[in-house]
């Protein structure tokens, strides 16, 4: 490791997107209601109030524990963390201590080198969320706080990683691949405010570690990051020593902050919660099937489409975009993936962006449209911007959302048509410059003929999504089936 080497952890607390809370019947939907309006004696910590463990919360649990190559321990137990805060009403928060629900896995991500890194689970386990503190003014000048309970109670994991990560950069691919994987697994909504929280542990190689608490956004952990990086290589520069400390993260202003509390975890005086059993799950785990997880539906992208590996990448890390993709192109597959693989992840996504809008705003059948009127030439790709620009406009705007062809037609983008009558090129004018662009990708991937030779299938729609490259999606499919399949026999003979 270098001087000055970076080393960052996290703990990851992600809610789980169950209907119920984890102790009791009350709903977990309650970002619209009223304050205190989702409460039972169980999760206001009412006397005599007993807590009943939600059974879908644990399956969900066991889902993450598997996708993360964890193993799930055959014995797992509750335990009481006792603390006050105004926001915990019962004084101690059901969480687990010594007896995880599952231990040991890795995540993989794209390190900053390229190429796949393994970040190194320690542990995951099941706890409750405690309510949420809402205060008048900030939290120092403010003269009261309200306190709002209907989070109390709302499942969580809380996910460790090993401190694997060498850059804020990293921290966020990390987060994003958990966050991708969650959602491929149906148990976590990130649209959701508030539903991840990170704490990081951060330091610089050979110096204390400094535990920055309380982040709560995306963006927010490599700010955080990068802000207590400067702070502590300078400190050092400076020959002062960092202090091993928690400080809390302030979003609006985008620094940390040493707090006062310094609690130790031997005051938590953590002991087992005498209300619930042990948990066994051994058969129950073994029972549970997995559904394709961003890196297959990677594979499976670069496989089937013959998207990019970057594309591929962009595309799956976030279910709702992969969804989107898979539904654009499912009417004709082979004739839209190649012009879908670059305007979804590069145009669509840097449009989005810029207009703070999200993927779910886009209407699939209205994007099918428009790349199949610049599958058949009938507009230029500077046109199909204007006419994409248009679409989210619109919809961004509530107004009255007109069909691409709408669109093209008000707009007067139809591009000449080639009358090859009157051109005077003999016979059919697309042919040349086709086997001319055939014998172009054919120089430039021998490895795929070589492939093609061996009686690789996916050697040849490779080719196919290469000439589609080439020829921007233009020209006739059937026809390049024809064409290349042609010439590849005439290399063969
Ligand atoms: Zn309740």
């Amino acid at each position: 490791m270098a001087e000055g080497q970076v080393i960052v952890g996290l703990e990851v607390h992600c809610q789980l997107d169950t209907k119920s809370k984890l102790f009791c019947g009350c709903s977990t939907d309650y970002r619209n209601d009223a304050p205190n309006t989702h409460v039972c004696p169980v999760c206001l910590g009412l006397p005599g109030a007993m807590p009943v463990l939600n059974k879908r919360s644990i399956e969900y649990a066991m889902r993450v524990a598997k996708a993360l190559n964890c193993s799930v321990l055959p014995e797992s137990e509750f335990s009481r963390k006792n603390y006050f805060y105004p926001d915990l009403d019962k004084a101690y928060q059901i969480t687990q201590y010594d007896k995880p629900l599952a231990e040991g896995g890795y995540l993989e991500i794209e390190s900053d080198e390229g190429g796949e890194k393994r970040i190194r689970i320690t542990r995951i386990h099941v706890e409750e969320d405690p309510g949420r503190l809402v205060h008048r003014g900030t939290t120092e000048s403010g003269k009261y706080s309200l306190v709002d309970y209907n989070r109390a109670g709302i499942p969580l994991i809380e996910i460790v990683s090993e401190p694997d990560m060498r850059s804020p950069k990293e921290a966020r691919k990390f987060l994003n691949k958990l966050r991708a994987t969650l959602e491929y697994l149906s148990v976590f909504d990130s649209e959701k405010e508030g539903s991840l929280r990170v704490d990081a542990n951060i330091s610089i190689k050979g110096s204390e570690r400094v535990e920055v608490k309380n982040i709560s956004s995306y963006k927010g952990v490599e700010k955080a990051l990068l802000f207590e990086i400067t702070r502590q290589k300078s400190l050092l520069r400076r020959g002062q020593k960092v202090d091993r400390e928690t400080r809390h993260y302030l979003e609006a202003r985008g620094v940390t902050q040493s707090s006062r509390s310094k609690e130790q975890e031997h005051d938590y005086r953590y002991f087992p919660e005498p209300d619930l059993r042990p948990l066994h799950v051994q058969s129950w785990v073994e029972g549970i099937v997995l559904p394709e997880l961003p890196d297959a539906r990677r594979e499976r992208f670069i496989a089937q489409y013959g998207c990019s590996l970057n594309h591929a990448r962009t595309l799956t890390g976030e279910l709702r975009l992969a969804n989107f993709f898979e539904k654009v192109v499912a009417a004709d597959p082979t004739g839209l993936s190649t012009l879908a693989d670059t305007w979804i992840a590069d145009t669509l996504i840097g449009e989005l962006n810029y207009r703070a809008m999200s993927i779910d705003a886009v209407d699939a059948t209205g994007f099918t449209e428009l790349l199949t009127l610049l599958k058949q030439c009938i507009i230029t790709d500077n046109s199909g911007i204007e006419v994409l620009r248009v679409m989210l406009d619109q919809r961004r705007d509530n107004q009255s959302c007109e069909t691409p062809s709408a669109i093209v037609d008000r707009l007067n983008l139809r591009k000449v048509s080639f009358d090859t009558a009157q051109s005077g090129i003999e016979g059919n004018p697309d042919i040349d410059p086709l086997r001319t662009s055939i014998a172009e990708v054919l120089m430039e991937h021998p490895a795929a003929v070589e492939d093609f030779r061996k009686g690789r299938k996916g050697a040849f729609n490779f080719l196919i999504g290469q000439l589609m490259k080439k020829t921007r999606g233009c020209a006739d499919p059937a026809e390049l089936n024809r064409l290349l399949q042609e010439e590849l026999n005439k290399k063969e003979a």
